[in-house]
């Protein structure tokens, strides 16, 4: 293994670190900045997902507007369509997407192992169809690291075996031993560790020992940041919260810590005060094209006819551009009407929200009141269905036999 060139601190400063600003006294959690070769972000931070190299609906300097510091992007998509050699030759990812600030990448093996049908793993890699065309692959993490190598993200994530929930102890051993040897293999593979950071992840399901041997095992790596991955894979919320609370204490405290695909507002406030620094989720764009809003209160499904004469904003208490311009009444409308300034409307409000909670958790973890303004917060806030649901939510999910989770 040749992951010296990887290691940070090393001889050459890492592409990627984080500086801590403050640590709340009561919950320990954190607030920092996270320098990337294409700029600072400020944690806890919401990565808006861009799955096809654009989040959805919204121009680069939209988001700008609305204060989204750091992308995603999605390896796998981009893989398939239109190829890491494309993008490389447009200039890499931000060229390609006009996104000049930090992009996060990640590594693929969440979308392989969840939106591909038939496919084989080995320890050499993963053979799968295209969900587009049903033409033949195989992604390994050598294979994974180059195309995020063409890619040029600021971040990219090694390639891992995510465990479906419910999965039994032994073969949630088996996805995250193999996660582990896969790390090395894709630090190994790593050809630009000056300027793209390369993260380790967590995996482990639901059983403590799993996550607990994870996280030491990837702490022991030295890499200038860490992800959870495979959890808000449809286990209940409290055994999410649980499975953090014994993994991130064990995580390297100078480094970022980043929980994957979590972002509906009451786990994000509860992954903040558990020390987690950054986020991403596709709940907001997707709910938004559902023609639904996400709220100081919860949720608010402005397709129904019940808001056809609502004059009042999304959300009274958010200054975004669209609760300062419309009515639920008219993106009723909108949406009614089949307008793709509905869905636009919706999805900026929504990512709006979430990136202004962050600022708001943010200056609350600063302020020395994280603890209150949590409380606060939750108070107020109606628990919704979702991805990471709540036990009645998780029951119809259940029912209805979805995943829960988008790819
Ligand atoms: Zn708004």
């Amino acid at each position: 293994m040749d992951s010296d060139l990887a290691r940070a601190p090393g001889p050459r400063p890492a592409p990627v670190r984080w500086e801590p600003v403050a640590i709340c006294p009561d919950t320990g959690a954190r607030a920092g900045i996270m320098h990337t070769p294409h700029g600072d972000v400020e944690t806890p931070a919401f990565m808006p997902v861009g799955t096809q190299a654009t989040v959805k609906a919204m121009t680069p300097e939209e988001l700008e507007t609305i204060g989204a510091q750091i992308i995603l992007g999605n390896t796998y998509h981009l893989h398939l369509r239109p190829g890491a050699d494309l993008v490389a030759e447009a200039g890499g990812l931000h060229a390609f997407a006009h996104w000049n600030h930090p992009i996060l990448t990640d590594s693929g093996g969440f979308q392989v192992f969840s939106l591909c049908e038939r496919n084989q793993i080995s320890d050499d890699g993963v053979t799968f169809r295209s969900h587009i065309d049903g033409s033949r692959h195989f992604l390994s993490p050598e294979g994974a690291t180059d195309i995020q190598n063409k890619l040029g993200a600021d971040i990219m994530m090694a390639f891992d075996q995510c465990a479906p929930y419910p999965s039994d102890h032994a073969y949630a051993a088996e996805a995250a031993d193999r996660t582990y040897r896969w790390v090395q293999r894709c630090l190994g593979a790593h050809r630009r560790p000056h300027d793209q950071a390369l993260f380790g992840i967590v995996q482990g399901s639901v059983f403590p020992d799993l996550r607990r041997r994870g996280a030491e095992q990837i702490s022991g790596l030295d890499l200038p940041g860490v992800a959870i991955g495979g959890l808000s894979v449809g286990e209940p919320k409290p055994q999410m919260y649980d499975i953090l609370d014994l993994t991130v204490p064990l995580l390297p405290r100078d480094r970022p810590h980043y929980l994957m695909g979590v972002g509906s507002p009451d786990c994000l406030v509860e992954g903040i005060q558990r020390g987690i620094d950054l986020f991403d989720c596709v709940l907001q764009t997707r709910m938004a094209r559902n023609g639904t809003a996400i709220t100081r209160r919860g949720k608010v499904v402005v397709r129904n006819a019940a808001y056809a004469r609502d004059f009042t904003p999304l959300d009274p208490d958010c200054q975004c551009y669209t609760c300062t311009n419309y009515t639920r009444a008219y993106i009723h409308h909108l949406i009614k009407a089949d307008e793709i300034l509905g869905l636009r409307l919706v999805t900026w409000h929504n990512l709006a929200f979430t990136v202004d909670l962050m600022g708001q958790a943010r200056r609350a973890i600063i302020g020395g009141r994280y603890a209150s303004w949590k409380r606060e917060f939750l108070s107020g806030y109606e628990v919704f269905g979702g991805k990471e649901g709540p036990p009645a939510w998780e029951e119809r999910r259940r029912r209805s036999g979805g995943t829960g989770r988008e790819a």
